[in-house]
């Protein structure tokens, strides 16, 4: 499709700001505030996605296209006015029309709240994959809750994290477009009757309470495409009246089931890789599935009539475990309402979902108490368990396999639902997100599945919305690489590549470092803005930003600073390039130890920022409230990107891709998409140090004792006293011990390896045409890392869209 629909004027652009503020903000233009001009700017990028959503639709809907649709408990969507605007080709009208308006279109970004629907990298992956779905003009729908408050605010006092609610709707509510005549009812609890009537089986779900699912729509444009993608969050309403209740003669209870209904949709969970065995949380991803299945399959219904094609017209795609029980739910619809046997219905299930698996760590993977789960779901507990029932038999029988085997593969053990398992049972197809990850699922967590389905596992390293990171956040960079090779990268990014000509040109080097410096001068003036905080342009950018979390070793980060902290103290004449520490990280809010790591963080900050000694050469920061906004403009800045996870934790990783988009240099273990980016640049350009991810096993395997290594290493015993003993008036106790006798996430195995890559790193920076070189060479190899090629995988591999 063309994009010359969007022959957009500035006049035009004009013509619909006007209307939008006359006649739904009812304010003139010369009186109107940037919030104002905020929202009418939205709405008519709205409206521009709308029609091109409408014929985008139209279109597919017409050839009979699969339909994908993405299940997913987050999508960190982040700001969207920027991105749509460019995504739709319409920027350059715009500004031209604000303009003529006396209006800054950089000042009206500023007025968009983040839209925090997600903690951290599984949903911005998610964010990431509706971009390159409509770039790649593959019709597909996200589907996810409409939190009213998102992921929490972060603010640092006095060294802790607190958190504040995110009312993200004031300004967020501008891009939702709501549709109650598409809304869907959902039931809970109550109790199944069975029995057979002329011949059927006949299930009846009795005195059971409904939630309405309201549907709120967003659109994600492509880029340079006809394709944009449909986000449908659901909203959770009690229903007016129960008829249920009312037609019993319960007039009163039919008009009492209130605020159960409502808190359904009120919060986010804000753990990241953790699970929460609460019931709200099982409410809400039910709610999710079983609203999002239902709006499946009447979409189906409304093109074809029958369920006879679905899965051939259907992809449905499980973001980790959260949205697994979208399974028994199309069981259930299939087998209760739609009379199909239970082959028949199992045969359409296998062939439709395909799951995505995040995280090996054990605290992560979700397991529901059977007996909470049945009391809430009564029906589909009886599904599962005839899952399970099934596929324990085929293990035994078809396959021959031992108890423990089997034990180990059911999807009900100990007394509990395990999600993972059920939906390896279930999809076609199981992927990890990253070639490492991949593999330790097929020979670790999954390996007696994958031992005899092989075929059903598969890989899809992550990618991300490559677009939003340098085409939109570091102009000055794309314009370097537009002047080398064209724009035509944009588009394809496979074509970045061919900037890596340009590695031994000493011109475009010297404009790269330029950049650099620019993006490191924009990232300074805004803090200096924010908080008043100085950085130092001519230091080392060293950035580490993601969740918080002990696999993520931000406390090794924080040892290794306090070990040169106390190694300049003693010997202040000794070589060593100034460098400023960036950090950005929410902690789950129930996280003690995270929290503690940043208190000590920002403990390091002040007594460094204290010492005039020290001061010039080393500098803390610790960015309040790390989000995907603020990630625009940490990125280009950054020129050490700290990846320092213990092998074999990782997933993928996205946070890594981005940064070396930008040009930094990545500092990190071989965990993760790490070890595709050291294959993508080299390993000259790249710096890998500590345990490879079979190490950590063997030396799990050997038994590791931290406390050797504490008794026989000076600088971590110097430095981990520390903790004990106090710094800045504050001590760590419980980080000590954690580190000193137990060190679960092998910290100090690791850390002479990663004490010496970052000296190491310094010794590379002395060098900058050399570094600078190897930045280049690091933004070339970037173009395999973007969300386009992942998707066009899943859509090939997984979704059997071509
Ligand atoms: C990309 C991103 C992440 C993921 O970062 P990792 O380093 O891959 O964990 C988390 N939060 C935000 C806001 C992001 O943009």
């Amino acid at each position: 499709m063309a994009n010359s629909a969007y022959d957009m004027s500035a006049d035009r652009a004009s013509r619909l700001i006007r209307r939008y503020l006359e006649e739904d903000l009812q304010v003139e233009p010369d009186r109107a505030s940037d919030q104002q001009f905020y929202k009418a700017t939205a709405m008519a990028a709205k409206q521009l996605l709308a029609e091109k959503y409408r014929r985008f639709s139209a279109q597919a809907g017409s050839q009979g296209k699969k339909q994908v649709s993405y299940l997913s408990m987050e999508f960190l969507l982040g700001r969207s006015l920027k991105n749509s605007l460019y995504n739709l080709g319409v920027l350059e009208p715009f500004r031209q029309a604000l303009e003529g308006m006396g209006v800054n279109l950089e000042n009206l970004y500023e007025q968009e709240p983040d839209a925090g629907l997600g903690n951290g990298g599984l949903g911005r992956l998610a964010a990431c994959y509706l971009d390159a779905l409509a770039t790649q003009e593959l019709p597909a729908t996200g589907y996810c809750i409409l939190y009213e408050y998102g992921i929490f605010q972060q603010k640092i006092i006095d060294g802790w994290q607190t958190e504040q609610p995110d009312l993200w709707l004031p300004g967020g509510e501008v891009w939702l477009t709501p549709r109650p005549d598409e809304s869907v009812a959902v039931r809970f609890g109550g109790r199944i009757e069975e029995f057979w009537e002329e011949g059927y089986h006949h299930v009846v779900h009795k005195d059971y309470t409904t939630v309405t699912a309201i549907p709120y729509d967003m659109y994600v444009s492509g880029y340079h495409s006809g394709g944009v993608s449909l986000l449908r969050l659901w909203q959770a309403k009690r229903p007016g009246v129960d008829m249920e209740s009312f037609n019993r003669g319960d007039y009163i209870g039919a008009f009492g089931q209130s605020s159960l209904g409502e808190a359904i949709s009120k919060i986010l969970y804000p753990n990241d890789s953790h699970t929460e065995g609460k019931l709200l949380r099982l409410r809400q991803q039910y709610f999710l599935v079983a609203a999002s299945v239902r709006d499946i399959v009447k979409r189906h219904m409304d093109i074809y009539g029958s369920l006879e094609n679905f899965a051939e017209k259907n992809a449905i795609h499980i973001n980790d475990t959260h949205p697994t029980l979208a399974i028994p739910e199309l069981m259930r619809i299939l087998l209760d309402e739609c009379g199909y046997g239970w082959d028949q219905a199992w045969d359409v299930v296998k062939n439709t979902f395909a799951y995505t698996n995040h995280t090996v760590l054990a605290e992560a993977l979700e397991r529901w108490n059977s007996d909470l789960f049945q009391s809430l779901l009564p029906r589909i507990h009886q599904i599962i368990l005839e899952i399970n029932r099934r596929l324990c038999a085929e293990l035994y029988e078809q396959y021959h396999l031992d108890s423990p085997a089997v034990a180990q593969m059911a999807i009900l053990g100990d007394h509990e639902l395990r999600m993972a398992n059920l939906c390896v049972a279930a999809c076609h197809s199981v992927n990890g997100v990253s070639g490492l990850h991949s593999e330790i699922i097929r020979r670790d967590l999954f390996r007696d599945f994958a031992a005899i389905q092989p075929e059903k596992f598969c890989n899809v390293t992550n990618g991300i919305a490559s677009r939003r990171w340098l085409g939109q956040a570091n102009p000055l960079l794309t314009d370097l690489i537009t002047d080398c090779i064209g724009g035509g990268f944009l588009k394809d990014f496979s074509r970045l590549a061919e900037f890596g000509r340009f590695r031994d040109d000493a011109q475009v080097l010297e404009r790269l470092a330029e950049i650099k410096r620019q993006n490191k001068l924009r990232l300074a003036e805004y803090l200096k803005r924010k908080t008043g905080e100085e950085l130092n342009p001519d230091s080392i950018f060293d950035v580490q930003v993601k969740r918080l979390h002990e696999y993520k070793r931000q406390q090794m980060n924080a040892l290794e600073i306090l070990a040169q902290y106390q190694s300049l103290k003693d010997d202040p004449d000794q070589d060593f390039t100034p460098r400023t520490y960036l950090f950005g990280a929410k902690a789950a809010p129930g996280y003690y130890l995270a929290k503690q790591i940043i208190k000590l963080l920002c403990t390091l900050a002040r007594v460094i920022d204290s010492d005039p000694q020290v001061r010039d050469k080393m500098r803390v920061c610790y960015l309040e409230d790390y989000n995907v906004t603020l990630s625009e403009i940490l990125m280009p800045a950054c020129e050490i990107s700290e990846q320092i996870s213990l092998a074999g934790k990782e997933a993928s990783g996205t946070g890594n891709m981005k940064l070396m988009l930008g040009g930094a240099v990545t500092l990190g273990t071989l965990d993760g998409a790490n070890v595709e980016i050291a294959q993508a640049v080299g390993r000259d350009n790249i710096l890998i140090f500590g345990m490879t991810a079979q190490e950590v096993e063997a030396r799990k395997a050997a038994g590791y004792h931290p406390e050797e290594i504490y008794q026989q290493n000076p600088i971590v015993r110097r430095a981990l006293d520390a903790l004990r003993d106090g710094i800045g008036g504050e001590t760590f106790p419980d980080l000590y011990r954690s580190l000193r006798y137990d060190d679960p996430y092998m910290v100090l195995a690791d850390f002479d390896a990663y004490r010496a890559a970052r000296r190491e790193s310094e010794r590379l920076y002395e060098n900058r045409p050399l570094f600078n070189r190897m930045s280049l060479i690091n933004i070339a190899a970037s173009g395999v890392f973007c969300a386009d090629r992942a998707v066009g995988e899943y859509a090939e591999h997984i979704w059997d869209l071509r």
